[in-house]
């Protein structure tokens, strides 16, 4: 008898390539016990925040191995349907190679709809059904009430590819960097995982001459590392965006991360939906006030209704501390 899947990927320690890093094997078996008349799995191919474009690569690459990951999800967990939340972008690229691939397979394809926020697994539920798209409030958990209020599996592009190598046993502990900003050689690249930032960058050939600073696990969300610190793993998304210090306008950087985050928030809370739109003001006037700016951070921190409000301080926060030296 063949061995069960979510005990190879619970041997094999694969951990969701989402950013979170959740153990995928756990978050298969909590769907495949949860009580529900129909199941669902979700391909989350939403993938928008700049600088990141590993799950673009491997749909265009090895979109077999996507797929055939969410039919072994779809098996474990005794799906009902699968769907894939393609962004716009991916949708027009690749929906009809993809819908070659699945055939008569039970697997929708979704286009996006909403902002970057729309990449929330509870949000892009809500896109599914046709509603608002904004994230929800937690617990339930997916993996009990999700989509269409049954439980539902979410992972990203790159966990299927993987779960599908796992099931091969072709996992090699690597993982997919999106690798970018002042390079000499940008582009996505699958590595071991537990290389150091620098070994990423040295390998890649990718290592500048010159002083810079860089961006990891998200080319908005991600937080600043300078040259010494670069001695960890890639976090989160695992992109490494590099930045010519000499050369990089602090405002521009500040003002494309705002833009992004007020653009692709949901405004459905008053921290997230204001702080963003007055920290732009002032972004775009080119003129700080330190005191307010730390107001606007703690509040965004402490009382966001969702992990995209939350998180916008940390790149904020660890740019002005560490490369304009403004310690709020
Ligand atoms: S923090 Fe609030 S406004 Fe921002 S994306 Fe989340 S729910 Fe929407």
């Amino acid at each position: 008898m063949t061995k069960d899947i979510i005990l190879k990927l619970k041997e094999s320690n694969l951990l969701g390539r989402g950013g979170a890093g959740f153990p995928t094997w756990l978050k298969w078996d909590l769907v495949k016990k949860a009580k529900g008349d129909k199941k669902y799995v979700i391909c989350n191919a939403s993938e928008g925040e700049p600088c990141v474009f590993k799950d673009g690569y491997i749909i265009k690459n090895y979109p077999e191995e996507m797929i055939n990951g969410i039919v072994l999800a779809m098996e474990a967990v005794n799906a009902f349907e699968a769907w894939i939340y393609l962004n716009k972008d991916y949708y027009s690229k690749y929906s009809n190679k993809l819908k070659k691939i699945i055939g008569k397979k039970k697997i929708n394809l979704f286009k996006k709809t909403g902002g970057y926020i729309g990449g929330e697994e509870s949000a892009l539920c809500e896109s599914i059904e046709g509603n608002r798209v904004e994230p929800r409030f937690k617990p339930p958990y997916l993996a009990e009430k999700g989509l269409f209020g049954c439980p539902t599996l979410v992972n990203n592009v790159e966990t299927f590819y993987y779960a599908s190598k796992v099931d091969k046993g072709e996992y090699n502990q690597t993982r997919f960097y999106s690798i970018n900003g002042d390079v000499l050689n940008p582009g996505v690249y699958e590595l071991e995982e537990s290389l150091t930032m620098e070994q990423v960058l040295k390998k890649t050939e990718n290592y500048p001459s010159f002083d810079f600073f860089i961006q990891a696990g998200g080319g908005a969300a991600g937080e600043i590392f300078l040259r010494e610190e670069l001695k960890t793993p890639c976090v989160g998304a695992g992109s490494i965006t590099v930045y010519n210090k000499l050369k990089t306008d602090p405002f521009k950087l500040m003002e494309k991360w705002i833009e992004f985050f007020a653009c692709g928030n949901c405004d459905k809370c008053l921290p997230c939906r204001e702080g963003t739109y007055r920290l732009m003001e002032m972004i775009k006037r080119r003129k700080l006030n330190e005191e307010i700016m730390e107001q606007i951070l703690f509040s965004l921190r402490e009382t966001s209704f969702c992990a995209l409000g939350r998180g916008i301080p940390v790149p904020f926060r660890s740019f002005l501390k560490k490369v304009m030296e403004i310690d709020l």
